[in-house]
């Protein structure tokens, strides 16, 4: 079946036209600067025409998925020759709170527990409320699902999840971890067993997401048991521009000294830190560090090295909490083409019995072992598909 992924931010939309059964990628494309100007860049990977990009008006989301819905049903270059031959659109949705586990069916009650978990992440759930409503005025008959990024790891275990402050805040406020970038570590984790013709109920996987955003999980026998963002995505691995980890207190100490306040701060540990923030402004891309850093630059270097030794901790914490890993997965931007920053990630990693191939970690696409024969824990290199994993809970669903 055609499936339409819609994955909906405040000013932008990103959309695949994916057919499930042969898992091909037919058409994808972006609406950008939705409610300021606008442009729709839009690309027919079915026939492998070039991507086109046409600057329009886009007052709102809902022009946007009709702009959208325009291009896929376009007679020169569009992928289906009616809206009828699309049987169901998945939406991402980021948060999911406690109450979604899995992906559902959208109606009226899902659209109210998804509005209610819009406390826990502002930015995200309203935005991807919009791109729901705007498609459901558009094709009301079409059925549609939520995929949560929350979701795979709440199977994670009450001593993972809780935070050591009064009890009263979960209780009052629901603060506990709930972790994101889930639909990219079930995938991958998946992937993994998969590739390895194993049984993924019998394995233990560290799964490295590692992009803009990153974020580590521990996957015990197919199920999340802990993962290294919380209550937002800011806690855990040192991000593009995220701080991951820090000592609350900073943020009282940072707001004092400049006189700002707290939300100030936390706009500085969302926008300004991470790599970005330690190479001193340099680049929050992978890229450009390194050949800052091959040019001499120390923070460039410094930033680099704090990266990765972060994510070696992540993983030495993840092994003790499963007692054991038999495979580490690299997915997303930075985990799949940054040799570099993997070989520098396993050299902490001699104590587990890790060896890697230096050949094998040079090879880019498609998923590769990049441990040697002799390693006692397999090393992937796994391109992660959250669109495709959004397509087949969708099919799964409606089909
Ligand atoms: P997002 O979290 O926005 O989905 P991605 O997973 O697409 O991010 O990762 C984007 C990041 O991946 C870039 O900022 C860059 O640091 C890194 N990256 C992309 N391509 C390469 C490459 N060839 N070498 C090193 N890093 C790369």
């Amino acid at each position: 079946m055609n499936v339409l992924v819609i994955n909906c931010g405040s000013s932008s939309l990103k959309f695949q036209v994916i057919d499930t059964e042969s898992e091909t990628l037919l058409a994808k494309g972006l609406c950008e600067r939705i409610g300021i100007d606008g442009s729709i860049s839009y690309e027919n990977v079915a026939r492998g025409l070039d991507k086109k990009t046409t600057a329009t008006a886009i007052p709102n989301h809902k022009v946007a998925i009709e702009l959208v819905l325009s291009a896929i049903t376009a007679a020169e270059d569009g992928v289906v020759s009616s809206l009828d031959e699309i049987a169901a659109i998945g939406h991402r949705v980021v948060h999911g709170g406690e109450r979604f586990t899995k992906p559902v069916l959208i109606d009226d009650d899902v659209i109210k527990g998804i509005a209610e978990c819009a406390d826990l992440a502002p930015l995200h759930n309203p935005a991807n409320l919009t791109g729901i409503e705007a498609c459901r005025e558009v094709m009301p008959s079409t059925p549609m699902v939520a995929v949560f990024d929350t979701a795979f790891h709440q199977t994670m275990p009450s001593k993972a999840y809780m935070y050591a402050i009064p009890l009263k805040y979960y209780e009052d406020y629901k603060i506990r971890r709930y972790g994101f970038h889930g639909t990219s570590h079930a995938f991958v984790s998946a992937a993994a067993a998969e590739y390895l013709g194993r049984d993924i109920s019998s394995l233990k996987i560290i799964v490295c997401h590692l992009g803009n955003g990153s974020s580590v999980s521990a996957v015990k026998n197919g199920k999340c048991v802990d993962t290294s963002m919380d209550l937002t995505p800011l806690e855990g691995l040192i991000m593009g521009t995220r701080s991951g980890d820090l000592d609350p207190a900073i943020v009282e100490y940072i707001a004092n000294k400049e006189g700002s306040s707290a939300s100030d701060v936390l706009n500085i540990l969302q926008k300004k830190s991470g790599v970005f923030g330690l190479s001193g402004g340099i680049s929050s891309d992978f890229r450009d560090l390194w050949k800052a850093k091959e040019e001499g630059s120390d923070s460039a270097r410094l930033a680099l090295e704090a990266f990765s030794y972060r994510v070696a901790k992540y993983i030495g914490a993840y092994a003790a909490a499963m007692n054991g890993v038999d495979v580490i997965c690299f997915t997303a931007g930075v985990g799949e083409n940054d040799g570099n920053v993997r070989a520098d990630i396993l050299s902490y990693l001699g104590y587990l019995g890790i060896e890697m191939d230096a050949e094998a970690n040079k090879k880019r696409g498609a998923i590769t072992d990049i441990a040697t024969e002799n390693s006692k824990v397999r090393v992937l290199v796994i391109p992660t598909n959250e669109e495709l994993a959004i397509a087949r809970e969708t099919a799964a669903l409606c089909g």
